[in-house]
């Protein structure tokens, strides 16, 4: 039996009329920029993540970019994001003309450092950028209060943790504004590209609205020079069928991932030094976009599994400082043992909510096999 690393047709099949239904709406309608379909949605979003402005756009990368565009980031600022993420979380910072201030992450959760970001505070320092990675919500309390001292807002990386938790709150509704990605292999996933930034203020939210549209509120007058950020009508119509499964889809994450860790236990692979299961802090929720283990010989075992038939991971093989594009801002290897670490010893496993218990157990004794 092969096992995906993600199954989208295994989600699709059950919505599939109602999919083509949705899209069949927006073809009769002819309308496919910003349209009703978007609008509700936006404020479907708003509400689930309980802020006053939810702007939909082109992806989870021009959703930070456009973000940073509203806050008036740009050259000689420095932006600090942790140096383990998606790509788009730093190659954001430099298309803009700022310069990311890169800081290693907690090795419990991947996630920046709080510590590491006080340090890297300057006068230059222009706003934080916290990613939630793999589904679960940064150090928030202590983010915040480092950036509310040095007077910097916070942009929160939420594109892999809609729906997450932090003590009750909502990723994105913490920090100034949120950015969240819909690309397909995301808990919320379109038909293609898409993204959506939230904002605790509305006159921000405003502001990235007009900019969503080369910076005009009305149609060809233009207060400042923006972009095309835009979100399909055809993606935010299948969002709003989908979004209506997500919180349990998420469940179904959690159920698998609470699975994960009773097979590995009964296998005793838990007690293989090296073997580490993603840690869940207690005052927030992971919504497991990814479910990431470390493991001793994660090449081996990631060879093992890919000639097993199961499908893996290895998000990130290169953190941003030993990127070559990244080369001119002069980090060396070693700068940030926690997040190389994390590069050469982790690795996803399958964690979809309509994997099997079947699967999840094939997985498990591949890696004990390989281990
Ligand atoms: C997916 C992702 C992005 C970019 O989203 P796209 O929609 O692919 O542009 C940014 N940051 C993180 C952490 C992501 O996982």
């Amino acid at each position: 039996m092969s096992v995906p690393l993600l199954d989208l047709s295994a989600q699709y099949q059950p919505l599939r009329s109602e999919l083509l239904a949705a899209i069949t709406r927006v073809c009769d309608s002819q309308r496919f920029i910003l349209g009703p379909e978007t609008e509700s949605l936006e404020r479907e979003l708003a509400a689930l993540v309980g802020v006053p402005s939810a702007v939909g756009v082109s992806s989870g990368t021009d959703a930070l970019l456009v973000a940073m565009m509203a806050l008036d980031i740009g050259p000689g600022d420095e932006v600090i994001t942790p140096t383990y993420s998606f790509f788009a979380t730093a190659g954001c910072v430099v298309r803009i003309g700022a310069t990311p201030v890169l800081v290693d992450i907690d090795p419990a959760t991947y996630n920046l450092d709080p510590r590491a970001v006080a340090a890297a505070i300057t006068p230059r320092t222009k706003a934080v950028i916290p990613v939630h990675l793999y589904g679960q919500c940064a150090d928030m309390d202590e983010i915040m209060a480092i950036a509310s001292n040095a007077g910097v807002p916070v942009i929160e990386d939420a594109c892999q943790s809609i729906g997450a938790t932090y003590k009750g709150r909502q990723a994105g509704a913490i920090g100034t504004t949120g950015c969240f990605s819909f690309f397909p292999s995301k808990n919320l996933g379109a038909f293609g590209d898409g993204g959506l930034v939230t904002a605790t203020d509305e006159t921000l939210g405003k502001r990235i609205k007009i900019l969503r549209t080369h910076g005009g509120e009305r149609r060809y007058y233009h207060q400042e020079v923006g972009g095309n950020f835009r979100l399909d009508e055809l993606q935010a119509a299948v969002l709003r069928v989908k979004l209506p499964h997500l919180d349990a889809w998420t469940k179904a994450r959690q159920t698998n991932a609470a699975r994960y860790r009773a097979l590995f236990t009964d296998r005793g692979l838990d007690k293989i030094d090296g073997v580490v299961l993603p840690v869940e802090r207690s005052d927030r929720s992971h919504i497991y976009n990814q479910f990431v283990i470390r493991v001793p010989k994660r090449d081996a075992v990631k060879a093992h599994l890919q000639a097993s038939g199961i499908g893996c991971e290895v998000y990130y093989p290169v953190p941003f400082h030993l990127q070559e594009c990244f080369q001119h801002l002069g980090y060396a290897q070693g700068a940030f043992p926690e997040a190389e670490a994390a590069a050469n010893n982790s690795l996803a496993l399958p964690i979809y909510g309509e994997l099997t218990e079947a699967q999840q157990a094939e997985v498990v004794d591949a890696i004990a096999a390989a281990s």
